[in-house]
């Protein structure tokens, strides 16, 4: 395997890596990853596309979480059944908070989507349930 070139990858490349490494059997090259990372943000540009690509796959690991829960829970029959609870927000999204500030998301529900916001960063996503049916 040859030593790849991480200053020539893209951010999202990069991000990719940092998260598929093995960083037991390369320490040196996560490291590296890191190293390019944080001198490509200094750019606002890139740091801009950086803290969207950070944003976005958060809230997709949390629409897998989310499918998890309501089947779990039978969140949508539940939900269908009270209009308080339909209010409420599933436990996959207590205690979570921005990745990239760490302040509070503003989380809302609309037409069986959810909002993920930071206000603080100006980011937001959608993701829709995946609902199951039986
Ligand atoms: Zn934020």
């Amino acid at each position: 395997m040859s030593r790849p070139n991480f200053s020539s990858y893209t951010i999202e490349e990069l991000l990719d890596c940092k998260q598929n490494i093995d960083r037991e059997r390369w320490p040196e090259r996560y490291q590296e990853i890191l190293d390019v990372l944080a001198s490509r943000v200094e750019d606002p540009t890139n740091k801009a596309e950086h803290d969207e690509l950070i944003f976005t796959s958060f809230c997709e690991e949390l629409r897998d979480d989310l499918t998890i829960t309501i089947d779990d829970n039978l969140w949508p029959i539940i939900t269908f059944f009270s209009k308080r609870l339909r209010r409420s927000v599933p436990s996959t999204f207590l205690d979570e908070v921005c990745p990239i500030c760490a302040s509070e998301l503003n989380i809302t529900q609309r037409f069986g989507s959810w909002n993920i916001a930071c206000e603080k960063c100006d980011m937001s996503y959608s993701i829709c349930e995946r609902r199951a049916y039986f």
